[in-house]
């Protein structure tokens, strides 16, 4: 019976990219999307195409009320698709990214920051638990700007810090159902992220560039297969850890 992974925001980007390095690495897959069904459909189009089987269901994180009712489609999902009750890994990905100053930042902005990035990590993994099967494992998708600063990021990578937190946190606690938990934290990618900045402003990409030992901003194929090799049992060593996978930026 093959592993299956369930990835938030898999329909694009960086969640994408996971999606079809697990399937490389002989994972089912479910993923989501907020509102871009056509997208998601072409990746899970893409990972059936690579052997694996694969759903995509519709998620908004931002909204924990409706955690639930996702929940009873993931345990229909898996019934139906993949004849089974249970996945084995959660990858929580899905994001957005909102560029204001600390001094302009409004608290709809901070709330939405939260509700995405920091609740839905805590109370999506926690409505997840009963269907994820020991001996699994979590990863938590956090950022550089955790780790350093950089103008207008303020709100957006406090949530992220949060959810470093709490992968120490569920790491203690899940470690008893030998169930890893793990932080991945990208640099900056090239994706949709944030109106796509890092990829189409030049002046933004060469800066970023400079400032990275590697000598370029990141691609999604730089992230897919470390979360990937998470999901392996070569990482079954491995928990309560930050990978960063920057290329070196700000060092
Ligand atoms: P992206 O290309 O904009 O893709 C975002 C994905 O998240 C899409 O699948 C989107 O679904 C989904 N999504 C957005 N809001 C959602 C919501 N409220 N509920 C459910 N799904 C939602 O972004 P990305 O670059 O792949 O970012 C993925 C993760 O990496 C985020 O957590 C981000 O903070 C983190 N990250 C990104 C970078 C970077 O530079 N790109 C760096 C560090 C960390 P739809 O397609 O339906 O809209």
């Amino acid at each position: 019976m093959n592993k299956i992974a369930l990835v938030t925001g898999g329909s694009r980007g960086l969640g994408k990219n996971m999606a079809l390095a697990l399937a490389e690495k002989g994972l089912d897959v479910v993923i989501t999307f907020k509102s871009n069904q056509a997208e998601a459909r072409k990746v899970t189009d893409e990972i059936e195409a690579l052997g694996q089987k694969a759903v995509g269901l519709q998620l908004d994180v931002a909204d924990s009320k409706s955690f639930e009712g996702f929940i009873a489609d993931l345990e229909s999902a898996l019934e139906n698709k993949f004849g089974t009750k249970k996945i084995d890994f959660l990858v929580n990905n899905a994001g957005i990214g909102i560029h204001a100053g600390y001094a302009e930042t409004t608290e709809e902005q901070f709330d939405l920051l939260m509700n995405i990035h920091l609740k839905a990590a805590f109370f999506l993994t926690q409505k997840v638990l009963p269907v994820l099967n020991d001996g699994g494992g979590i990863v938590n998708i956090s950022t550089g700007l955790a780790r350093f600063t950089s103008p207008g990021y303020d709100a957006y990578a406090v949530m992220k810090g949060g959810i470093e937190t709490l992968t120490k946190y569920q790491a203690k606690t899940l470690g008893k159902r030998g169930i890893r938990v793990n932080t991945v934290a990208p640099g900056a990618i090239e994706t949709d992220f944030g109106g796509g900045t890092v990829r189409d402003n030049k002046e933004v990409n060469q800066f970023l560039a400079s400032q990275t030992a590697l000598g370029r901003v990141g691609l999604p194929d730089d992230i897919g297969g470390v979360v990937a090799f998470l999901c392996t049992d070569d990482a079954r060593w491995i928990t309560a850890q930050r990978i960063e996978a920057s290329g070196g930026m700000f060092i």
